[in-house]
């Protein structure tokens, strides 16, 4: 959505001028003279005569990856994603008259799942591979994180889920300096994101993927589809004394810190989902042979494993939204996976969530 308020936020992201027109159409820079279109649900607000050597897949691959990514529809906040959405609502404490940023928001699931908690939730990404619901809840604005068209101190809150893994340094470096830019003094900033540090728990957590790997073995299961989704993970920041140093440069003090050693989640995602995915998209495969129709996907430019996958979350989804007994068994799920922040926050891992505090008077 393009909200009345979001306009008052907005500064031109190509030569930083307040001085913006709203027209018809979307927003004119009265400075520099470039248009910002409003599209379907949100205002294109890329900076313009700029050219990145970075650029995102998501970006450069929009139109495959959205075929693939099966990112229109949402399903409530469960499992993995559950476990970093709880995180989110405790360790960046959502009120009510916050304006908040998710830079880099992908399909816009998190802010969408907490939009009626703050006042204002606008989501910022390059790719426009928005969710229905974060259309209808969330103020989107298709952006580029290395120059945001906010004033600065705009927001109280920020978040970023999912996101610095993907990017080089000097990235990572634009995108923090940036996010800091936009915050108002004393706001405070989530990442979670990952590094290359193993865990002291590995063991446990390999265990659980060499399960997994039987079942793969077995044709259980494909994990193709998850290896492209990773398939550009960088992870420039290699080590955690990297993350604080990466902070540090950006004028950001660390608060808090919850490592997730994923004991309990790897046996969840490796073993039980992986097994529950195959079962079901199995016997959906099975219902349509015995129907006498060909499998649905037979021309889909997907693999036959990503595509049962799919299938998969597409009728979990169905049964999640009715908020039966499945949605309830996988609350659980995720509670239980949620243990690994509980039992194990504190011990140093690859998986990271920090809050970093943009200080009232900077650090000099
Ligand atoms: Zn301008």
């Amino acid at each position: 959505m393009v909200p009345y308020d979001l306009y008052r936020l907005l500064q031109c992201p190509t030569c930083a001028s307040r001085n913006l027109i709203v027209t018809d159409g979307g927003v004119t820079c009265a400075a520099c003279g470039a248009e910002y279109p409003r599209c379907d649900g949100y205002l294109d607000f890329m900076p313009r005569g700029v050219k990145f050597a970075y650029v995102s897949k998501y970006v450069s691959e929009e139109e495959e990856l959205a075929r693939e990514l099966d990112y229109r529809d949402l399903a409530p906040p469960l499992l993995a994603a559950g476990v970093r959405n709880r995180a989110l609502q405790r360790l960046l404490d959502l009120r009510p008259t916050d304006v908040v940023l998710d830079s880099g928001c992908g399909n816009g699931k998190f802010a969408a799942w907490n939009a009626d908690r703050v006042r204002l939730m606008i989501g910022v990404d390059p790719a426009t591979l928005f969710a229905d619901e974060a259309v209808k809840s969330v103020a989107l604005i298709q952006g580029d994180a290395r120059r945001l068209p906010f004033a600065d101190g705009t927001f109280d809150k920020a978040f970023s889920i999912d996101v610095l893994e993907h990017f080089p340094r000097d990235v990572i470096d634009a995108y923090l300096c940036e996010t800091a830019r936009v915050l108002r003094p004393g706001g405070r900033f989530l990442v979670f994101s990952n590094t290359r540090e193993p865990s002291r728990l590995q063991p446990l957590v390999e265990a659980s993927r060499w399960l997994g790997r039987q079942f793969v073995r077995a044709g259980v299961y494909d994990f193709e589809r998850e290896a492209r989704r990773k398939s550009d993970h960088i992870k420039a920041l290699k080590t955690w004394e990297d993350v604080l140093d990466a902070m540090q440069r950006a004028g950001l003090r660390p608060v808090r810190v919850v490592f997730w050693n994923s004991v309990a989640t790897s046996f969840v995602e490796h073993v039980l989902m992986k097994l529950g995915e195959a079962i079901i998209g199995r016997s959906r495969k099975e219902k349509a042979r015995s129907n006498g129709a060909a499998p649905a996907d037979a021309s889909a430019p997907v693999s036959e494993g990503a595509a049962r996958e799919i299938r998969a979350r597409q009728r979990m989804r169905a049964h999640l939204r009715r908020r039966g007994l499945v949605y309830y068994a996988l609350l659980a799920v995720t509670l239980f996976m949620e243990l690994d922040l509980w039992l194990f926050g504190r011990l140093r891992s690859g998986s990271y969530f920090i809050v970093v505090e943009k200080p009232v008077v900077r650090d000099r």
